[in-house]
């Protein structure tokens, strides 16, 4: 049987943010796991790491997660582990330094909103205050009278990035991860319109849903073939496959570190594909990539009450 995939998530626990793992259908507190491995004691890490702690410092890959987990099941050491209590998950990287996203990389979304197919990467940025984890409410802005989803996939950089050519692309990803790319669309019509950046129509509070985890790049070996779906209360809206990006994870990388220094823990969000449509008060939206999980989060008015947000501390509850 093959091994499980350990996946790295964060999480709130009495007010601080901490680095978990999850493991098949259950979820651990891994910076507490940290604190008793030796296996740590030559990287100079906080007393409780997060997410971008192990990150920066290289301890993400396969290989790394599987050694600290067998340390774990040898030292009786899972069990205190174990989260019980219901999980607040926080977005993967709760501060990245940048969040950039693809624009019209997948054909049939550049036609359904009116533009053209791009011959070279259309990159814009998020704001970071923008970001949300998994079951946190988004809120749509009274600013706004059309705020869509978008389904996307996204890679987390692993490490410091410039002028990295595509051969060299993968040694600088550490893994995948769940990307809602809420967009106002009214807004960012009336800027392109006017020839305006879209930055505002992307980066209101609550725009930027994460998550829940971050599957290291190692266990994916062919990110360009997954199914990704998108319903909202059940419905689906949007449903492709990776294969259909334009242009692909080696080639962004290339792209973007051509133009500036990528750094760990930033985010990049490769795109969505057709299918957008809009989000009301009350709807819960779910978006679903194949071997990573689904990233679920309700709807709300700006100042109004959330919708009923279900914390799980049982991945098969997250789908
Ligand atoms: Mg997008």
């Amino acid at each position: 049987m093959a091994e499980e995939t350990l996946k790295i998530f964060s999480f709130r626990r009495a007010g601080k943010e901490r680095a978990g793992l999850c493991v098949g259908s259950q979820l651990f507190d891994l910076s507490w796991l940290l604190c008793e491995w030796p296996g740590t004691e030559d990287l100079e890490l906080p007393d409780f790491p997060t997410v971008l702690h192990l990150i920066e410092r290289g301890c993400f890959g396969r290989e790394w997660l599987r050694e600290l987990w067998r340390f774990a099941c040898d030292g009786s050491l899972a069990e205190s582990a174990r989260l019980q209590e219901p999980v607040e998950f926080l977005p993967p990287i709760t501060r990245p330094q940048k969040i950039l996203c693809l624009g019209r990389n997948y054909a049939a979304h550049a036609q359904e909103t009116g533009a053209t197919v791009p011959e070279e990467p259309i990159f814009f940025a998020k704001a970071p205050s923008s970001l949300i984890g998994h079951e946190q409410p988004i809120r749509l802005p009274a600013l706004s009278k059309r705020v869509d989803h978008e389904a996307e996939l996204a890679f987390v950089i692993g490490k410091r990035a410039k002028g990295v050519p595509a051969e060299k692309a993968w040694d600088y990803v550490a893994g995948y991860t769940i990307v809602n790319d809420v967009t106002a669309r009214d807004l960012q019509k009336a800027d392109i319109d006017k020839a305006r950046p879209w930055f505002r129509s992307k980066s209101f509070d609550t725009f930027c849903p994460c998550g829940p985890w971050i599957v290291p790049r190692e266990e994916i070996p062919n990110p360009h073939s997954l199914n990704i779906e998108l319903r909202v209360n059940g419905e689906v809206r949007q449903k492709a496959n990776t294969a259909d990006m334009i242009f692909k994870i080696p080639e962004l990388v290339e792209y973007l570190s051509a133009h500036l220094t990528l750094e760990p823990g930033d985010i990049i969000s490769t795109g969505t594909p057709e299918g957008i449509s809009p989000l009301r008060p009350g709807d819960v939206v779910e978006v679903e990539i194949e071997r990573i999980g689904v990233l679920r989060n309700p709807v709300a008015a700006e100042s109004g009450p959330t919708a009923e947000a279900q914390p799980a501390s049982h991945p098969k509850e997250l789908g």
